[in-house]
């Protein structure tokens, strides 16, 4: 059976190759019918050879795993049917589509080439070449209160967001389709006094194919208003007047869904071919999967790939999966990482041995993929959020003290191994005590969560930031200067500043202060976060609001 497996993924592998390597031509078709067709707009067979070569990339991507390229081949397809039915389209409309369709397989193509670049598959890391980067993410706002629109999309903007107003529904479905946008924000209206509800979540439900997360506001907080949303398939629902903190707060929340769902899972397996069946399952459901064969160099593996979940062989030359877990527990950072054998092995005591060892589950060769991927992901997930109570701070999701300072010492380290710079920033906040005073400690709270939001967002993804104490911050910037670490923590000042911050019915704004330290000052974490600190203490006095470089 296992056999037959393998040849059938072998077989999906050798197929995905091919479309693949494919692409650039069948690329080439659209843009080349598009460009006869745009040539000479009387030309229709040109139109309807677009037409097939849309279609048929939107059947076939999808198969293939390339859910993006389907769903956007299939969006520009769906434009050009008015056309085919005789619609006449203005040269601006004609121009646009012809654009749009450029950018679009442009950038497809050259985001194919860096993710499925020809080398090293074993250790190939899916899962993290799929992640965007720091790009500014697109909401589109559909709503036709002005006023309120504009309060939003301030907001937003303030947290890197790219918002669009889209003004009526119905031009919700172009819009799509020109740019597809990481959230819709859609005011259904209310069901109760006639103005809406019904038909605008028609037009999301026809949207609904494209997967996009929507969150709804309405004027009724009724039940069958919420059920009509729950119905559409909606990933929030806000009543007006919407509390646009909250809202921010849920679309991050939406988009982080998807990244962090990507466990790092290192399986440990002598047999190369095995290793690569079940890591193309495990990646199949979206795990970021390493593949190990030497199990001598899991030490440094296991440093450098940080896995939530150990899959080990019980068989393997050298030294067993027994013995291994018994080595990898011995080592205090590890004692909780969770670790599976998976193995042919039946005979139970073999397996309590394994139990005994450390291992936390025992799981007999061949598994079905199904059963292989949700056992995992529950073990990966309970590790997860385990280090996260005990390395995150409660109130700001952010790292605490103790795991700040682990950090810092785990890439100062890092940083003299590979001869690259490092910068720590230290940030308090300013006059903190009278917000307290003035607003009240929940609006001081509030202000705590906004700032490790934005800080969070603004920087990039390598950044690690930490609460410090009380009111104060730190980032560790690895692979940077501390110029370059003032110009990037600058822009989060700017942008802070002009967050409004909500107290009852009062509207304040809040500021910061900050001392960059970089690591040619001390390599010794102490010493380095006290030199951030005294640089921090001088953005104070030169009347705080500003950043200092140690
Ligand atoms: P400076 O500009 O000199 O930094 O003035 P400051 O008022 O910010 O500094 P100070 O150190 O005198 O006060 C810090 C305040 O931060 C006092 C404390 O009540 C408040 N604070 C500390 N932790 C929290 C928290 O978790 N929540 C809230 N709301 N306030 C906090
Ligand atoms: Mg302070
Ligand atoms: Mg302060």
């Amino acid at each position: 059976m296992s056999e037959k497996m393998d040849n059938l993924q072998e077989k999906l592998r050798k197929l995905e190759a091919l479309f693949l390597q494919k692409l650039p031509s069948r690329f080439d078709e659209i843009t080349g019918a598009l460009g006869q067709y745009l040539h000479n707009p009387q030309d229709k067979e040109s139109l309807t050879a677009l037409h097939r070569h849309l279609h048929t990339m939107a059947g076939s991507a999808g198969t293939f795993g390339f859910e993006d390229l389907g769903v956007q081949a299939r969006v520009f397809e769906s434009r050009l049917k008015p056309l085919l039915s005789g619609t006449e389209w203005s040269q601006t409309e004609l121009e646009d589509y012809a654009r749009d369709i450029r950018d679009y397989f442009a950038a497809a193509l050259n985001n194919l080439n860096k993710e499925h670049a020809p080398g090293d598959i074993a250790s190939a890391d899916a899962g993290e070449a799929a992640l965007p980067g720091n790009q500014s993410r697109l909401i589109y706002l559909v709503n036709q209160d002005c006023r309120q629109n504009q309060e939003i999309t301030t907001q937003l903007e303030h947290f890197g967001y790219e918002t669009v107003s889209v003004e009526q529904s119905k031009n919700l479905a172009l819009a799509v389709a020109r740019r597809r946008p990481d959230v819709i924000v859609i005011d259904m209206g209310s069901v109760e006094d006639g103005t809406g509800g019904v038909e605008e979540i028609k037009k999301v439900e026809q949207l609904q194919r494209l997967r996009i997360p929507t969150i709804f506001i309405s004027k009724s907080s009724s039940f069958d208003s919420r059920l009509m949303a729950v119905h559409a398939k909606g990933d929030g629902y806000f009543t007006k007047p919407v509390d646009v903190v909250e809202l921010t707060e849920r679309i991050d929340t939406i988009l982080q869904r998807d990244e962090t769902k990507g466990y790092r899972i290192l399986i440990v397996d002598d047999d190369v071919v095995t290793a690569n069946y079940y890591g193309a399952i495990l990646r199949n459901a979206g795990m970021i999967v390493q593949l190990l064969n030497e199990p001598s160099r899991i030490l440094s593996v296991m440093t450098d790939f940080r896995p939530e979940l150990l899959l080990l062989d019980v068989y393997m030359p050298l030294c067993s999966g027994i013995e291994l877990s018994q080595l990898i527990r011995q080592d205090n950072s590890y004692v909780d990482v969770p670790i599976v054998f998976l193995s042919s092995e039946a005979d139970p005591q073999k397996q309590l041995e394994a139990v005994r060892a450390g291992a936390d589950d025992f799981i007999t060769k061949p598994v079905a993929p199904d059963y292989l991927v949700s056992s995992l992901a529950t073990r990966a997930e309970r590790y997860r959020s385990l280090r996260a109570l005990i390395m995150r701070d409660g109130l700001t999701g952010l790292y605490n003290h103790t795991a700040i300072k682990e950090h810092l010492a785990a890439e100062i380290l890092q940083a003299h191994r590979n001869a690259t710079p490092l910068a720590l920033a230290m940030i308090d906040l300013d006059y903190f005590k009278q917000v307290n005073d003035q607003h009240g400690h929940a609006a001081g709270d509030h202000v705590l969560r906004m700032l490790a939001r934005l800080l969070r967002q603004r920087l990039r993804r390598t950044d690690i930031v930490g609460r410090y104490g009380g009111e104060e911050f730190a980032v560790i910037f690895p692979n940077t200067d501390a110029s370059t670490a003032r110009k990037v923590l600058d822009q989060v000042r700017i942008a802070f500043a002009k967050i409004l911050q909500h107290s009852e019915n009062r509207e304040f704004s809040s500021t910061f202060s900050a001392g960059i330290a970089g690591l040619e000052l001390s390599g010794d974490v102490d010493t380095l976060f006290d030199a951030a600190d005294a640089a921090m203490y001088v953005s104070k006095q030169s009347g705080r609001n500003c950043i200092t470089i140690a």
